[in-house]
């Protein structure tokens, strides 16, 4: 029996407008697509909200005991500057710019994404394919869309035909536009281009002769479209239908809506159960973006290095900051609103940490059966994090009264309340607990950070401050702050 089993899970769904009680194609089986990074600079945390929000939700999932399997692209080639399939392609720009191959910014640029998820504790998918990896698959699917007469080709490059779809699908009916509207509200062609609606976008684009990322084709040397690429690999690795498909909510419109449209006019099916939108991160109330420079980099938190920051943070308390926020509202990032999410986080590791040293009797004075049941339901009430946060700290509140002598647990409801503790703090949040080791563990790990420090002043002196950052920004990482004073480096732990 697994837990999934007894839990009425509700999601909403961005297609229907509704929460609906969820239901898996396959019993006990997940098909999860979530929109990766287009690598081509560094992530802000905005990005890392969205991959954070279905990094809880594959958690989730895990935990109930379902068999998840998690596709998370890399977005390689494709994706231009603009989202109406005009300017260069973001990947080259960024090569021309720094004189490199465009591989090795998708190298920089990948390696970094993992890193940054890595140091805030991010369970990596079952399968990251990139786009320049499916390229033959993208080939296929134009083909076969091509046969089926929703596209045409045009001087080497070949287009989705809107108005055609829309005579026998519904075009726009994820985000809600209708193709009349569309019309409407869309500037006329310049004549520059040659598709023959506006609203129509590219599946293949044939490459001007100083377009570097091109690849042989039937209809041209040249580049597959940015939305094809999402529509060949879900399809490859979880089939013509799966259960979820998830992104930013900014990619609702055009990006998934030209996903529905490739996958229905090529396999003639609808291809996903339950779309899923996280909204969006903001500083100043403006959306954190990398092209209006309105944006933090992860690694400023671990150094405290920023206009907007008082000091540094460690990777749990800013994991904790966002999910005191449902992932379908906007959250408006301030030092002021960390500083309250490191208190609380604080609390709640003291908390933690006090489990062990209980005083237990024979009755228990908290109904931990019905606390134990509220905190499944914030999660199956559309992964409410912030009603889950809010129920732990209940707990919180009894296990201080109780270590007061206010209150009083006995040795069976202190084992549930630990357990059910550890299960949502740390494998369904994700939180890290650095402090949670016994007396004999915190003298190891206070051995094991001097180590750090030596090798640190080593590296110093031998003027590698590339090895010396790094190791000052991984320990930050996991919560371990040094301090250099005049007599030498000291660390603290929050
Ligand atoms: P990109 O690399 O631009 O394709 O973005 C990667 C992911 O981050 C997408 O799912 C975007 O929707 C998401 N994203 C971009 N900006 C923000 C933001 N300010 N807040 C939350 N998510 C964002
Ligand atoms: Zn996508």
């Amino acid at each position: 029996m697994q837990l999934y089993q007894n839990q009425d899970l509700k999601i909403y769904n961005s297609l229907s407008g509704k929460k609906e009680t969820f239901t898996p194609i396959n019993e006990g089986y997940i098909g999860m697509y979530v929109c990766g990074p287009t690598v081509y600079s560094n992530v802000h945390l905005g990005n890392v909200r969205t991959f954070m929000s279905f990094d809880i939700i594959f958690r989730y999932f895990k935990h109930l005991g379902y068999k998840v399997r998690y596709v998370r692209n890399i977005t390689d080639a494709g994706h231009l500057e603009n989202d109406a399939d005009e300017g260069e392609d973001r990947i080259a720009k960024k090569a021309r710019l720094e004189q490199i191959e465009p591989m090795e910014v998708v190298q920089m640029y990948t390696v970094d994404f993992h890193n940054t998820l890595n140091k805030f504790n991010f369970l990596p998918p079952s399968i990251e394919p990139t786009a320049t990896g499916h390229i033959i698959e993208q080939i296929e699917i134009i083909k076969d869309i091509l046969d089926k007469g929703f596209a045409y080709e045009i001087n080497g490059s070949v287009y989705f035909d809107v108005l055609k779809f829309n005579e026998t699908n519904n075009y726009g009916k994820l985000s809600g536009r209708n193709v009349e509207d569309l019309i409407h509200n869309t500037r006329a062609l310049d004549g520059q281009s040659d598709k023959k609606n506006p609203q129509d976008f590219a599946l293949w684009k044939k490459a001007e002769p100083q377009h570097i990322m091109r690849w042989p084709s039937p209809w041209s040397d040249g580049f597959p479209g940015w939305h094809l690429e999402c529509t060949a690999m879900s399809t490859k690795y979880l089939g013509e239908q799966f259960d979820i498909h998830g992104g930013g909510m900014d990619l609702k419109f055009p990006h998934h809506e030209c996903e529905i449209a490739q996958a229905e006019a090529s396999n003639g099916v609808s291809p996903v159960n339950t779309w899923m939108h996280a909204n969006m991160l903001t500083l100043n109330g403006q959306k954190m973006a990398k092209s209006t420079g309105n944006f933090i980099l992860p690694n400023d938190f671990f150094t405290g290095e920023n206009e907007h920051l008082s000091k540094p943070f460690s990777a749990s308390v800013v994991r904790f900051f966002m999910l005191q926020a449902h992932y379908r509202s906007i959250l408006d990032f301030s030092n002021d609103a960390l500083l309250a999410s490191e208190k609380g986080f604080n609390k709640l590791m003291d908390t933690i940490n006090i489990l062990p040293k209980l005083q237990v009797s024979n009755i228990t004075t908290f109904d931990v059966e019905a606390w134990k049941t509220n905190c499944y339901n914030a999660m199956n009430d559309d992964f409410n994090t912030p009603i889950l946060i809010a129920e732990l700290f209940s707990a919180v509140k009894f296990i201080n009264q109780v270590k007061d002598g206010k209150a009083s647990v006995t040795q069976k409801d202190l084992e549930v309340l630990t357990k059910v503790i550890h299960d949502f703090v740390f494998d369904v949040l994700g939180l890290q607990n650095v402090d949670s080791c016994n007396d004999d563990g915190s003298e190891k790990l206070s051995d094991a950070v001097e180590v750090l420090i030596k090798m640190r002043a080593e590296a110093r002196a031998n003027k590698d401050f590339a090895l010396s950052d790094k190791i000052r920004d991984e320990l930050l990482a996991v919560g371990i702050q040094l301090k250099d004073g005049k007599d030498g480096t000291t660390f603290s732990t929050n």
